[in-house]
C-alpha cells in the first residue's frame, strides 16, 4: 500500500477520517459519496495512490474494475434496484477533477433526468469525425514503429 500524507482519499484508506465503506478487495475500496447525485452514488479507489486512470498500473485497474462489478452487483440485488448505472472516471481539473486519487464513480441511475447526465447537448467544438480517427491512427502507426 502506498499512501500519500495530504490525500484524503488516502486517508479514508488509513481510516484516518470516517467514510461509509461498502466493500473492498486486496488493492481497492470502495465508499459512499459525501456529495451524492443519486441513492449509492460510490467513489472506488485503488488502495495504491495514483493521481488518474491513465498513470494507474495495471493489477491496481483490475483490482478497481472488479471492486466497481461487485458493488453495481450488490446495489442490483439489494432494495435500491436501480434501473442502471453510470461508470465514470474524471482526469484533470478541466474534466471536473477534485481529488488527486484516481477514482472510480458508481452512479445507480433510477429515472431519465436523474443521476448523472451525459451532457452531449453541450457540444461545443467538434472535429469531423475522419480526421479525428486519422490523427489516432497516424499515432497508432508512430507508436508502432516507436517514434513519438
Ligand atoms: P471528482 O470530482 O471526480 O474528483 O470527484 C470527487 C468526489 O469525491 C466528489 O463527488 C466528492 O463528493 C467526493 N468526496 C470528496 N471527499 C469525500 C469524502 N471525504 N468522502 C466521500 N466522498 C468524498
Amino acid at each position: 500500500m502506498c499512501l500519500v500524507k495530504d490525500c484524503i482519499f488516502c486517508k479514508i484508506i488509513k481510516k484516518e477520517i470516517p467514510a461509509k465503506i461498502i466493500l473492498e478487495n486486496e488493492g481497492a475500496i470502495s465508499f459512499l459519496d459525501i456529495n451524492p447525485i443519486a441513492d449509492g452514488h460510490t467513489i472506488v479507489i485503488p488502495k495504491k495512490h495514483s493521481i488518474d486512470l491513465s498513470t494507474t498500473d495495471s493489477e491496481s485497474l483490475k483490482y478497481v474494475i472488479q471492486l466497481v462489478h461487485d458493488v453495481a452487483q450488490l446495489y442490483d440485488g439489494s432494495k435500491l434496484k436501480p434501473w442502471g448505472f453510470n461508470y465514470l472516471s474524471n482526469q484533470g481539473s478541466i474534466a471536473g477533477q477534485e481529488v488527486n486519487h484516481f477514482h472510480m464513480h458508481v452512479i445507480p441511475k433510477y429515472a431519465k433526468g436523474e443521476g448523472f447526465k451525459f451532457g452531449k447537448e453541450d457540444r461545443i467544438y467538434i472535429e469531423d469525425v475522419d480526421k479525428v480517427y486519422e490523427i489516432i491512427q497516424t499515432q497508432i502507426s508512430k507508436n508502432k514503429k516507436g517514434t513519438k
